[in-house]
C-alpha cells in the first residue's frame, strides 16, 4: 500500500489489483482526519495505520464518492474498530444499501448494513454543505449519486470515478462499471466550471490541470458533451 502526499491536506493510499485502487485521506484544520472512500476489505488496516502516521488526530469520518464494491469494501471494518459517520449522497443509499439495483445490474445487492450511511447535508446555496474543507457536488452517470469532493484551499478535485486519465489526459470512466455514460460525460464538465490545480482519481494517475488536459476527450465525445440543440 502505498501513501503519497497530494496536497498540503490531502494523502492517497493506493493499492493494486490489476488496476490501482485509491482512497484519500484529508486532514482538517481544525483536527482529525477524513476518509474519502473505502477502498477494498483487506485496506482496513492499511488505512487506519496510515491515519495514525499522518499525526494530524483521529479519524473523524468517511465521505464516499459512490457506493460501488470498491469503494465501500473497508467500511464495515474501519466502523467497527473506530465508530465514525459515514456520508454519501441521498440519491446513492438505496443503492448501496441494496434497496435498488444499480443501473444496467440485474439485482440490487447490500453493500452497506441499512443505516450506517447518512446523507450529506445540503448547504444553504442549494448545493450540499462543505465538510473539513471539502465542497461535494453531484456528479451523476458513473453512479446515480456519485459525487467528487473539491478541497477549496488545496484546488484538487478529489473524483472518485468521475473519470480514467491516460497519457496525462482525462478520459471517460470504464464502460463496463458506469450506469449512465451520457450523463457521466456530461458530468465531466465540473473539470472546466472550477478551479483545479490536480484532478485525483481512484483507477488511474492523477491528471495536473485537469481543464486543460480534456482535448482528447473533446475529440471523441463533442457531441455527448454539447449535443446539437433538439437533438
Ligand atoms: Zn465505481
Ligand atoms: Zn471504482
Amino acid at each position: 500500500m502505498r501513501l503519497e502526499r497530494v496536497s498540503e491536506h490531502i494523502w492517497s493510499l493506493t493499492v493494486w489489483v490489476l488496476i490501482p485502487v485509491r482512497v484519500w485521506l484529508v486532514r482538517d484544520p481544525e483536527g482529525g482526519v477524513t476518509l474519502v472512500d473505502a477502498g477494498l476489505p483487506f485496506m482496513a488496516r492499511g488505512i487506519l495505520r496510515a491515519v495514525e502516521r499522518l499525526h494530524a488526530g483521529p479519524l473523524q469520518r468517511i465521505l464516499l464518492t459512490h457506493g460501488h464494491s470498491d469503494h465501500v469494501g473497508a467500511l464495515r471494518r474501519i466502523v467497527t474498530q473506530t465508530p465514525v459517520p459515514v456520508y454519501a449522497h441521498a440519491i446513492e443509499i438505496p443503492y448501496l444499501e441494496g434497496a435498488l439495483p444499480y443501473p444496467r445490474r440485474k439485482r440490487p445487492q447490500a453493500l452497506v448494513p441499512k443505516g450506517l450511511v447518512t446523507p450529506l447535508e445540503e448547504g444553504p446555496d442549494g448545493g450540499l454543505r462543505r465538510v473539513a474543507g471539502l465542497k461535494p457536488y453531484l456528479t451523476p452517470g458513473h453512479a446515480p449519486g456519485h459525487v467528487v469532493y473539491y478541497h477549496e484551499q488545496d484546488q484538487v478535485l478529489i473524483g472518485g470515478d468521475l473519470a480514467m486519465s491516460k497519457k496525462g489526459q482525462v478520459r471517460p470512466p470504464m464502460a463496463i462499471f458506469t450506469g449512465d455514460m451520457e450523463e457521466a460525460i456530461r458530468s465531466l464538465q465540473i473539470l472546466r466550471e472550477l478551479e483545479i490545480q490536480r484532478l485525483e482519481l481512484c483507477h488511474a494517475d492523477p491528471v495536473e490541470r485537469p481543464a486543460e488536459r480534456m482535448e482528447a476527450l473533446l475529440r471523441d465525445q463533442r457531441p455527448r458533451l454539447w449535443p446539437k440543440p433538439g437533438a
